[in-house]
């Protein structure tokens, strides 16, 4: 299932840099995630899709080192530089913080704005700046769109100058001039150098068309590893079924598949006009 080079036993990479071997994961006495062997090397982009409830934000976490494995381990590269940007939705939004304290807090000096050095500030006004938020470092956080709120989260994760990027589910809320706008700073960063960073990123994703498709590496998850290839290999109906647990279609269409959900009947109609296969 695996190309050559994403699986680990070809060889393509010297080491996993997160590695989960047979990993569970337990809240309480509820098992949420099963039995999972999942690696992420070098400069890989991997996006991980599942229904809500199907474990990925665990599994994050537990990659992450925030939740415990129950059976199995995680083990990441020693060293290992890892940030995460979470979702939105999970953010306290009445915490009352500025976006430069939200970016200078995941500092290892733990740093406040505006209290912190000027090497600091400067630190913290480059990667706003790159991230089209110059200027915004006095705003609160509430005061921002989704979109900018999102580039906040990402920048406190940048700051930390990471190897592994994490992130669940960024595009969720956001208008598509936004997410075009994110994807295209996550393909800068996972971009080897002289032009980007070289970052690996692991994302979640419920946007199967509008970004999952367009990865390099994609896995089906629903408590467990249901597929992980290249979209053209997991974008199956078969696969699909089993992770969403519903039927659903396959196009083909400029040689990417478009996955078409239940009740999609006047997108495959609109799709065949044009000469979908
Ligand atoms: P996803 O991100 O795919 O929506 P989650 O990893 O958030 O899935 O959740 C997987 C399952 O674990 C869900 O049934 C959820 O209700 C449960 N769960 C998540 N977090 C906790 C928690 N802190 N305590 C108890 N159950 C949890
Ligand atoms: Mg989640």
């Amino acid at each position: 299932m695996k190309s050559s080079a994403l699986n680990s036993s070809g060889n393509a990479f010297p080491a996993p840099l997160i590695a989960c071997d047979h990993l569970s994961c337990t809240y309480g006495n509820g098992t949420v995630i099963e039995g999972v062997d999942l690696s992420v090397h070098p400069g890989e982009f991997v996006g991980i899709v599942g229904p809500s409830g199907s474990g990925k934000t665990t599994l994050l976490k537990a990659m992450l080192g925030s939740i415990k494995a129950s059976h199995g381990s995680v083990t990441r590269a020693s060293g290992l530089s890892v940030a995460y940007v979470p979702q939105l939705e999970t953010v306290d939004w009445n915490f009352p913080v500025t976006v430069g304290e939200v970016v200078g807090m995941s500092r290892p000096q733990k740093s406040w704005w505006p209290g912190s050095s000027s090497s600091e500030r400067q630190a913290i006004e480059e990667v706003l700046e790159r991230l089209g938020l110059g200027g915004l470092v006095q705003r609160h956080i509430r005061e921002l769109s989704g979109g900018q709120q999102q580039r906040v989260f990402l920048a406190r994760a940048l700051i930390q100058k990471p190897d592994v990027l994490i992130l669940d589910e960024p595009t969720a809320g956001i208008d598509v001039t936004t997410r075009h706008e994110i994807l295209h700073v996550l393909a800068d960063l996972n971009e080897g150098p002289p032009q980007g960073d070289g970052i690996a990123i692991v994302l979640t994703t419920h946007d199967l068309n509008g970004l999952a498709a367009h990865l390099p590496r994609l896995v089906c998850f629903n408590r467990t590893v249901i597929a992980d290839g290249t979209p053209s290999e997991v974008l199956q109906p078969y696969f699909l079924e089993r992770t969403f647990g519903a039927p659903m279609e396959v196009l083909q269409h400029g040689g990417m598949p478009i996955v078409l959900e239940q009740g999609s009947d006047e997108l495959r109609l609109r799709l065949s006009r044009k000469g979908a296969s």
